[in-house]
């Protein structure tokens, strides 16, 4: 069977062949159609081998033949000839370089036959003792930029995006309980996982058992398991193939619930309980809460502990020790938002720009998860490589949308773009078109190193846009690949309360922007915010959960989130945005 993960690995492999191909100097339009041909598996909805079975993969627009193959006989071998071949022609280090935002395949080329640099950590030298700035191109900032990009690489590696952590546990977990049920008595994901943030460092899986041997030995022999790097009666460690370690701890069942709140954390947010408990003349620890004569109260469940404290009991994802614990006292913890809450997406891209499928394959998913109103939001005509629409070109998705809708029952597919905020915050679209559509999210793609004030004074103009409801991806940062701009943020949300205009907490894994302490912020200031997944296919629109833990980490309820809203009511917010200018 082929699952997401082969379209990645294959999606993998095309890339860095280009990127190989272009170290070496070779054909340009070579290098374009593996990039090309990469972008396109890595966003391909179906199943690839059935694709493949049917011989439609060569018809896909922009995989020829040549390509095609090459992917039948990944599918068939797990990897390519001369893919192995052309990586032995380049030192296995310089490709790791590439993973360094500012370093393309020709910086890195002429590291390699200038400097001989062939390696990250000789990378890293060389800008530290300033022995690049003699080259061309690569002055004193960029060296600069280099050496903070190498930082943000080592913080990356040795931490896992939250959308990649979450399915890997869901699987693991599958897997354990298929193969131990017998002996789990119950069993849970832990620490920073459970609370939802956006990178993890490594997986914590406790467990409640009345024969943790034998639970440990199953752990350890699972499917995933690369390497074992601990095995004990009450706790194993292991690594899996991706390098991402995966702790499994064992408690009597009576312990469980408060090993689950100890092993939850955060920390601060644990010494705030610990204080609290010593207050109250109470032991906490990971096996319970006793008195002082050593009884024990609370343990058996979680919601014991926080009740014995006087407490009420406070949601994973607010456990930062940012005021929950306060406000558990005072009785004013926010009511989170739900997923269920969401009641529609409105940042969706179709094959008319850079997505991959046709608008009626989204609808159908969009109705499978409930959702009473979707908006399609393709690129404005200045992001040419993502295929942007012109006016005339969004003009007529607005009709084949009117079309759909006249077919539709029980859900609505409102017409909108994502358009591009310019260089100087005007936007890529006259007004005039963007007033005939019904979402217009307004968005920054280009030019991300202009200065603070530069960059705010920008986003400024572009929200006090009367036609602008949505500031998608708002501070731009990719976890991992780059911060977000330089922008006054407080200032943005400001005139965003102004104006009514609400911030997107955008769903991709390595975005989730607005962060949950901006979507906290936002809420303080009155601003509304509304969850997308920016999907660029049908699965994508599964990425709502992310957004959806930001959200509730953010302490957002469902007022806060317009797209809660049923569609009538929806449609009515949508209207009054325009009808105050
Ligand atoms: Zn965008
Ligand atoms: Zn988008």
């Amino acid at each position: 069977m082929v699952t997401k993960d082969d379209k990645e690995k294959i999606a993998r492999i095309f890339k860095e062949m280009a990127d190989l191909l272009a170290i070496k100097g070779e054909n340009p339009f070579r290098i374009r159609a593996y990039e090309k041909a990469s972008d396109i598996i890595k966003h391909l909805s179906g199943n690839l081998e059935e694709i493949c079975r049917q011989e439609k993969i060569s018809k896909i627009p922009g995989i020829g033949k040549g390509i095609a193959e090459k992917v039948k006989v990944i599918l068939k071998e797990g990897t390519l000839p001369a893919y192995e071949q052309l990586k032995k022609s380049i030192p296995p280090g310089l490709i790791e370089i590439l993973s360094i935002p500012d370093i393309g395949p020709k910086t890195a080329r002429l590291l390699y036959e200038k400097v001989g640099i062939k390696s990250l950590e000789e990378l890293e030298e060389a800008a530290k003792t300033g022995k690049l700035k003699g080259l061309p191109g690569l002055g004193a900032k960029k060296e600069e930029n280099i050496l903070r990009g190498i930082n943000l690489y080592k913080t990356r590696s040795s931490r896992i995006l939250l959308g990649k952590a979450l399915p890997l546990v869901n699987n693991i977990l599958m897997e354990l309980k298929e193969k131990a049920h017998p002996v789990i008595e119950r069993i849970s994901i832990a620490g920073s996982l459970r609370r939802g943030k956006e990178t993890i460092g490594d997986i914590d899986i406790l467990a409640a058992s009345f024969e943790p041997s034998s639970l440990m030995r199953v752990f350890t022999s699972l499917s995933f398991v690369s390497q074992i790097l601990a095995r004990g009666e009450t706790k194993s460690s292991i690594l899996t193939p991706e390098g991402l370690q995966v702790d499994l701890r064992v408690v009597p069942s009576d312990c469980f619930g408060a090993a689950i709140q100890y092993f939850t954390g955060s920390k601060s947010h644990n010494i705030k309980l610990r204080e609290r408990a010593i207050r109250r003349r109470l032991k906490i620890n990971e096996y319970g809460v006793f008195t002082q004569d050593k009884r024990k109260i609370a343990g058996k469940e979680e919601v014991e502990v926080y009740r014995v404290l006087d407490l009420p009991f406070i949601p994973p994802e607010l456990r930062e020790d940012r005021g929950e614990v306060e406000a558990a006292e005072k009785g004013v913890l926010p009511h989170l938002l739900n997923q269920e809450d969401i009641k529609g997406d409105l940042h969706i891209h179709t094959r008319a720009s850079d997505g991959m499928d046709e608008i009626p394959v989204i609808v159908e998913k969009a109705r499978e998860k409930g959702y009473e109103y979707i908006a399609i939001t393709d690129h404005s005509y200045s992001l040419r490589v993502a295929g942007g629409l012109d006016s005339k070109a969004i003009l007529s998705q607005v009709e084949v949308i009117k079309n759909i809708n006249s077919r539709l029952t029980g859900i609505k597919v409102f017409s909108g773009v994502e358009v591009n905020i310019k260089l100087d915050g005007s936007l890529d679209m006259p007004d005039e078109v963007l007033s005939r559509l019904d979402v217009v999210i307004a968005a920054i793609h280009t030019g991300f190193k202009q200065d603070r004030e530069t960059m705010t004074r920008r986003i400024i103009k572009a929200i006090r846009n009367p036609f602008v409801h949505v500031l998608a991806h708002p501070s731009g940062r990719l976890l991992g690949e780059r911060e977000g701009y330089d922008i006054d943020f407080d200032e943005v949300l400001n005139v965003a309360a102004e104006e009514g205009v609400w911030m997107e907490i955008n769903s991709q894994p390595e975005r989730l922007d607005l962060t949950d302490y901006w979507a906290m912020e936002a809420k303080k200031r009155g601003v509304k915010v509304v969850i997308n997944t920016d999907a660029h296919n049908k699965d994508s629109l599964d990425f709502i959960k992310l957004g959806v833990i930001t959200a509730r980490r953010g302490w957002l309820e469902k007022e806060d989130v317009v797209n809660t809203l049923s569609l009538k009511e929806f449609a009515e917010i949508l209207k009054q945005r325009r009808v105050r200018k």
